[in-house]
C-alpha cells in the first residue's frame, strides 16, 4: 500500500526557527503526533530522552479508533501484520490460577456474538492487541520516512514562549551539551511524569497516585493452560490479589502463548518490593498454579496507578497530549488509544494554522475538545478497578487475605443448595458487569466535541438509545465522529472514513447536491484549502448498495456533511439551499468559523 501525503516538505525551516513543531516524547502520543504532522507536510522534530523506543510492552489493547488513525495514515497493514488478531482477544478469564478453579469468562473486546455486529458496524477496522513495542516503531519509523526529524538521547529541560514561538532547552545525554531549539509550537507528549505539563503549571484534579503495581515480563510456553480459552487477560483471585494494584493479580498475554506480563499490586506507601529472582518466580508460580514450566524474565518494573487528569491541557503555544494530561490504570485499555486520539485531534489544527489556512483560535478547540475526554477516561478506568470488587462481594469476601475464608467461599461456588445457587448467580452478574471494562465500545466512540471548531446547526444532540458507555451510537450531529458505512466505488467496497481524512476537509453529499460540489470548489479556491467532495447515491461516484449510509447520514439526499481531517463532523445542512450561491455562502462561512478565519 502506498500513501499519498497531502504534501511532503523536507525544506529547512524558515529563518528564526529550527522547526515548526517540537514534539517531546516518542510514545504513542508523540509518535503519532510526529507521524501526523510529517504526513500533513509540517516540519516537525521529535526529541526523546532515551536511546530507544519502548523497551517493555505496556499498553496493548489497540481499539478501532486508533486503528482508524493508522488506516487514515495508510499504515493499518503494518499494524495488522504484527499485532495479535482480534479473534485471539476473545475472552477475559477469571480464575484462581491458570491451573486452578475457573470462576467465569467475559467475552471481550467485541468478540461476543451478541456484540460483534456493533463493532463491525462502527468501523472498517478491527480491534487488535499491539503492545507499545510494536506500535511505537511503526509510528516513529513512518514519521521519519515522511520527513520528521528524530533525536534520541535528548532530554527536554525547559521552555520559554513569546509571541512568535517557543525556545526549548534540551540536553544531549551523550555529550551533556545543552542547546536551544526554536519552534513555533511545542507538544509535550512526555508521559505521566511530564515536565512540560509541570512547567506549564497545568491544573490537575483527582487524588493522584492511588496504588502501586509491579510488571514482570517473561517468556514461558503456557499454551497448555490457555490456548483453549484465548484471552488477553487472565485475572487471578488469590490471597492479597485485591490489595492495591489493578483489582486482582493478572497474567497478560503479550504474544500467544509464550510471552507474558505478570501484574501484581504493592502498597506505594511501603515502596516496591525487592524484585529478586526468587520473588519473581514465586509470584509467577502462584499465578500459573504449578511450577512445571520454564520461564525467562526480560524485565521487572514498579509503576504507579494514578487517578489524575489535567483540566486545562495547553497554554499559549505549548500543548500537552497523552499521559502528560491523563494518568490512569490500564483497565479498559484506554492509555495509548486516548493518547493517539489527542494527537489526531491536535495535529491537523497545528498544520492548518502553520500553513496559514486557519487562525490561531482554532488551537483553542484542542483544550475544549480533549480536556473533557481526559477526565472521562481517567474516571472510567478507575471505576473499572472498583467494579472488580463486585466479584469479591459476590463471594462475600470483603478482602481476599484470609486464605481459609477464600477457600471456603470458593467451595460454595461448587456446592449444591441455596447459598451455592445465590453465590453462583451473584458471581455471574459480577463477572458480566465487567463488560464496562472489556466491551465499553461507547467509551471509545461516543465523544461529542463542543468547541469553536464545530458549528452547531440548531438540532439537539441525539439522545443515547442504549447505554452510552457500552454501545457506540453513530450520528452526523456536529461534534460527533463521522459514521462509518460501507459504500462502493465501481462496485468495490470502501468505508466512508476512507473517503475523508488524509489531512483534508471533505463534504459528503448525494443526489441533487451539485450546489455543494460547486460551493466546495469556490470555497477551496477562496480559502486555499484542500477540500474534497464525495457524492454518494445511485449513479453517483459512490453508491450505497446496502442503504447503510442513507440510514446513518441524518440529512436528505441533497444535504451536506462537512467532515474535518480527523473525521469528526464540523457542520451539516439537511437539504440544499435554494441556489448554488447560497450553498457557497453557507459552506464558506462554516469553514471560516471552524478555522477561525
Ligand atoms: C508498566 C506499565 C504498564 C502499562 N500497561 C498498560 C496497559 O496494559 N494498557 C494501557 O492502555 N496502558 C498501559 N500503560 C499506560 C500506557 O503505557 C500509557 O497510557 C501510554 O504509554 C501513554 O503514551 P504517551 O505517549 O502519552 O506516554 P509514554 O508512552 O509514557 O511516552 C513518554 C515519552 O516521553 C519521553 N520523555 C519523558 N520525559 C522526557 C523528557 N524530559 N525529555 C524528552 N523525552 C521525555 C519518554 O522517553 C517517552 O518516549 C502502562 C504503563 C506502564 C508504565
Amino acid at each position: 500500500m502506498s500513501f499519498d501525503p497531502v504534501e511532503l516538505d523536507s525544506t529547512p525551516a524558515e529563518p528564526g526557527y529550527d522547526t515548526d513543531v517540537l514534539v517531546v516524547g516518542s510514545g504513542p502520543a508523540g509518535g503519532s503526533m510526529a507521524l501526523l504532522l510529517a504526513t500533513y507536510g509540517v516540519r516537525v522534530q521529535m526529541i526523546t530522552k532515551y536511546s530507544r523506543l519502548a523497551d517493555t510492552p505496556r499498553a496493548h489493547i489497540t481499539n478501532q479508533r486508533s486503528a482508524e488513525m493508522f488506516r487514515d495514515m495508510g499504515i493499518e497493514h503494518l499494524l495488522l501484520r504484527e499485532a495479535t488478531p482480534w479473534e485471539l482477544m476473545s475472552n477475559t478469564t477469571y480464575c484462581t490460577s491458570l491451573t486452578g478453579q475457573e470462576l467465569g469468562r467475559v467475552p471481550s473486546w467485541g468478540t461476543d456474538p451478541r456484540r460483534h455486529a456493533d463493532y463491525l458496524l462502527a468501523s472498517p477496522c478491527t480491534m487488535v492487541d499491539a503492545p507499545q513495542t510494536i506500535v511505537e516503531p511503526i509510528l516513529v519509523s513512518q514519521a521519519q520516512k515522511r520527513g520528521a526529524k528524530v533525536r534520541f538521547d535528548t532530554e527536554y529541560l525547559g521552555h520559554e514562549q513569546d509571541a512568535d514561538g517557543v525556545t526549548t532547552t534540551a540536553r544531549d545525554r551523550l555529550t551533556g551539551a545543552e542547546y536551544a531549539i526554536r519552534s513555533r509550537y511545542v507538544v509535550g507528549a512526555d508521559g505521566a511524569r511530564s515536565k512540560v505539563a509541570a512547567d506549564l503549571g497545568l491544573p490537575f484534579e483527582g487524588p493522584g497516585a492511588v496504588a502501586g503495581a509491579l510488571s514482570i515480563v517473561f517468556e514461558a510456553d503456557l499454551s497448555r493452560f490457555v490456548a483453549h480459552r484465548p484471552s488477553v487477560l487472565y485475572w487471578m483471585l488469590q490471597p492479597g490479589a485485591d490489595e492495591h494494584g489493578v483489582g486482582l493479580g493478572v497474567l497478560r498475554m503479550i504474544k500467544p502463548w509464550d510471552e507474558w506480563m505478570l501484574i501484581w499490586g504493592y502498597d506505594p506507601a511501603m515502596g516496591p518490593p525487592d524484585f529478586t529472582d526468587e520473588f519473581v518466580r514465586d509470584l509467577a508460580v502462584k499465578l500459573v498454579g504449578t511450577d512445571d514450566f520454564e520461564m525467562r524474565v526480560s524485565s521487572r518494573a514498579p509503576w504507579t496507578i494514578n487517578h489524575h487528569f489535567a483540566t486545562a491541557i495547553a497554554r499559549g503555544r505549548v500543548f500537552c497530549a497523552g499521559d502528560a494530561i491523563h494518568r490512569h490504570p490500564p483497565n479498559n485499555g484506554l492509555g495509548s488509544n486516548t493518547s493517539i486520539q489527542d494527537s489526531y485531534n491536535l495535529a491537523w489544527k497545528l498544520a492548518h494554522v502553520i500553513k496559514g489556512l486557519a487562525g490561531e483560535s482554532l488551537l483553542d478547540s484542542y483544550d475544549a475538545e480533549r480536556a473533557p475526554v481526559a477526565r472521562q477516561i481517567v474516571e472510567r478506568a478507575n471505576k473499572s478497578i472498583a467494579d472488580t470488587g463486585r466479584i469479591l462481594d459476590a463471594l462475600g469476601l470483603s478482602d481476599t487475605s484470609d486464605v481459609g475464608k477464600l477457600e471456603e467461599r470458593l467451595a460454595v461456588l461448587r456446592a449444591p443448595g441455596q447459598d451455592g445457587e445465590k453465590t453462583r448467580e451473584a458471581m455471574r452478574e459480577a463477572i458480566a458487569y465487567k463488560s464496562y471494562e472489556f466491551n465499553a465500545h461507547g467509551v471509545e466512540h461516543n465523544q461529542r466535541y463542543a468547541s469553536g471548531a464545530v458549528l452547531p446547526n440548531g438540532t439537539p444532540m441525539p439522545t443515547f438509545t442504549r447505554d452510552p458507555d457500552l454501545y457506540a451510537q453513530p450520528t452526523t450531529w456536529p461534534g460527533a465522529k463521522l459514521p462509518h458505512a460501507w459504500v462502493t466505488r465501481s462496485g468495490v467496497q470502501v468505508s466512508t472514513l476512507d473517503l475523508g481524512g488524509k489531512g483534508a476537509f471533505t463534504v459528503f453529499t448525494g443526489i441533487g447536491g451539485e450546489a455543494w460540489t460547486r460551493a466546495a470548489a469556490t470555497a477551496s479556491a477562496q480559502l486555499g484549502l484542500d477540500l474534497r467532495v464525495v457524492s454518494i447515491g445511485p449513479g453517483q461516484p459512490y453508491e450505497d448498495p446496502y442503504g447503510t449510509w442513507a440510514d446513518l447520514r441524518e440529512i436528505g439526499d441533497d444535504g451536506a456533511i462537512l467532515a474535518r481531517p480527523d473525521l469528526y463532523v464540523a457542520y451539516r445542512v439537511t437539504t440544499a439551499p435554494a441556489s448554488a450561491d447560497e450553498a457557497t455562502t453557507q459552506l464558506t462561512s462554516a469553514l471560516r468559523t471552524v478555522l477561525g478565519r
